[in-house]
């Protein structure tokens, strides 16, 4: 049930399987961006703290410790007990995700679906990374092992808090390493609630640590610390890169980023072109445009370019605008003020740039962050709409005459995250497949992320990939043992 007045329990720092105060006795305000109002006061952890939270990790994978010697299949429940807990308590962690993220409820109930599948899935893999034995010349007997990497750092970003945390969360568990993370500065209440939810699973002091804070102080102070092995980070491009500076300038630690995206969806004309118009609306307006893989490039064929304008924009103009707590309502607030006038900036450069404004195009009401969901057609490559990530409710609409001219215009980007294609025609489907320079590839679909498939990005859209069997990588060492024997066994 959505409850606007859900309680706000966990305000504090998250170390060694306690709630403490930030050493500096700080606090910072989380907001609720339907309202622009204060939720609630949570501690602002530092340097200090993370130092406190590496000290607990440490200890907890000294080996010889209570979680190293834990049975590997004991791994495994702990992650299957995280994900009863999460089921549990579903309706508290999507209350708290609505109010502090302005996502509707029913899409925050959909996430936490997907941290239960998530956390169930990788419990299976606790006991299946396997090493190999290897043939090799000279006659040793040669063999591999996957092992941890240690102490991981994650950072992760606002628009999916509490998928994001289990997208970290998980990996660590089923690789046994241990984690100090840091929630974003606009959401913290979610992770906090399901840091509450460590003690009662069972998982011993120190693996899994959550320390609030902003990026340049907290954050900054994960990604050059000696002690930490690698950094896991989710946000935007420009602070991948500061990331991956920071952790090669202190200890070389080994770096994954998943981070921003202008993914093009490509619409050919032997479509329907309602129901394609309708997946191209949810794949930009998905969690308010605020979704590193949304299709926010709709390349539209020009036998149906006018058809498929005129349905988008019926279906932006209405779309619902409100409270995340009504069920009514299809579009809550954006993030923040930063955020909102980021993207009205992005609105007001697209009329300037003189692509047409077919729907929306301004704030909605006058209180919080809402935006209309907004339409632009006649969208040309050079238009700053259709080149940079934008991170909000605005789709632009370009036009193409070839499948070869489109597949040009959709590598032409920095980025290479996603890909879609809507076709009945298999051999275009898998042409375009082959040759657009992105992580995942949609057909007839979009946005079909799942824990059970590699996600990551091609060029500046990340390094490593997150979810399935590589998902794991990231976390684990490959180690090669050789063992001399006498010639002639
Ligand atoms: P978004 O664009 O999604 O807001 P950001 O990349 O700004 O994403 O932030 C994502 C996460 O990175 C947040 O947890 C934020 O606090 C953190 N962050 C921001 N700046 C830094 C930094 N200099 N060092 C480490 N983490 C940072």
């Amino acid at each position: 049930m959505a409850n606007p007045n859900v309680e706000v329990k966990y305000t504090k720092l998250f170390i060694n399987n306690e709630f403490v105060n930030a050493v500096s006795g700080k606090t910072f305000p989380t907001i609720n961006p339907a309202t622009g109002k204060v939720i609630a006061q949570v501690a602002e952890g530092d340097k200090a703290d993370i130092d406190l939270a590496v000290a607990a990790a440490k200890v907890a994978f000294k080996r010889g410790s209570v979680y190293r010697n834990l049975d590997v299949s004991a791994r495994g429940r702990l992650l299957w007990k995280l994900a009863d807990l999460f089921e549990r308590d579903m309706n508290t962690l999507a209350n708290l995700e609505s109010l502090d993220n302005g996502k509707t409820f029913d899409k925050a109930v959909a996430d936490v679906y997907g941290c239960i599948l998530t956390l169930r899935y990788f419990a299976g893999w606790c006991d299946k990374t396997c090493g190999k034995t290897v043939p090799v010349d000279g006659g040793n007997f040669a063999y591999t092992r996957k092992e941890p990497v240690g102490i991981v750092g994650q950072i992760i970003p606002w628009n999916y808090p509490l998928l994001m945390l289990v997208w970290k969360w998980a990996p660590v568990l089923a690789t046994g390493c241990v984690s100090v993370l840091k929630p974003a500065e606009q959401t913290p209440l979610s992770a906090l609630h399901a840091a509450s939810l460590i003690v009662e699973a069972g998982i011993p002091p120190g693996v899994l640590n959550v320390v609030n804070g902003y990026g340049p102080t907290a954050g900054a102070a994960i990604t050059s610390h000696p002690d930490i092995r690698k950094v896991a980070f989710t946000g935007s491009t420009d602070v991948g890169r500061i990331i991956a500076k920071a952790a090669a300038d202190s200890n070389l630690k080994k770096v994954s980023l998943e981070l921003g995206g202008k993914s093009p969806l490509v619409v050919m004309d032997d479509v329907d072109v309602k129901e394609a118009a309708a997946i191209a609306h949810a794949a930009c307006f998905e969690n308010h445009g605020q979704c590193c893989c949304a299709g926010t490039r709709t390349f539209v064929h020009e036998k149906i370019f006018d058809d498929f304008v005129a349905e988008a924009t019926r279906l932006a103009k209405e779309r619902t605008v409100g409270s995340p707590f009504d069920s009514n309502v299809q579009q809550g607030p954006q993030i923040d003020d930063e955020m909102f006038n980021k993207v009205l900036g992005y609105i007001e450069c697209g009329k300037k740039e003189g692509a047409k404004l077919q729907a929306g195009g301004k704030r909605h009401g006058n209180i919080g962050y809402f935006i209309e969901p907004t339409v632009f057609s006649d969208v040309t490559d050079d238009m700053s709409i259709a080149k940079d990530e934008i991170f909000g409710p605005v789709q632009s609409i370009l036009k193409f005459k070839t499948l070869d001219e489109v597949i040009e215009r959709a590598n032409n980007t920095t980025y290479g995250l996603a890909a879609g294609i809507l076709t009945h025609n298999l051999e275009n489907a898998l042409v375009f497949s082959n040759a657009v320079e992105a992580g995942s590839v949609w057909v007839n679909c979009f946005l079909a992320v799942t824990c059970q498939t590699p996600f990551g990005g091609y060029r500046q859209s990340g390094l490593g990939r997150e979810c399935g069997e590589e998902g794991l990588e990231l976390y684990q060492e490959t180690k090669t043992v050789s063992i001399k024997l006498p010639i002639n066994h």
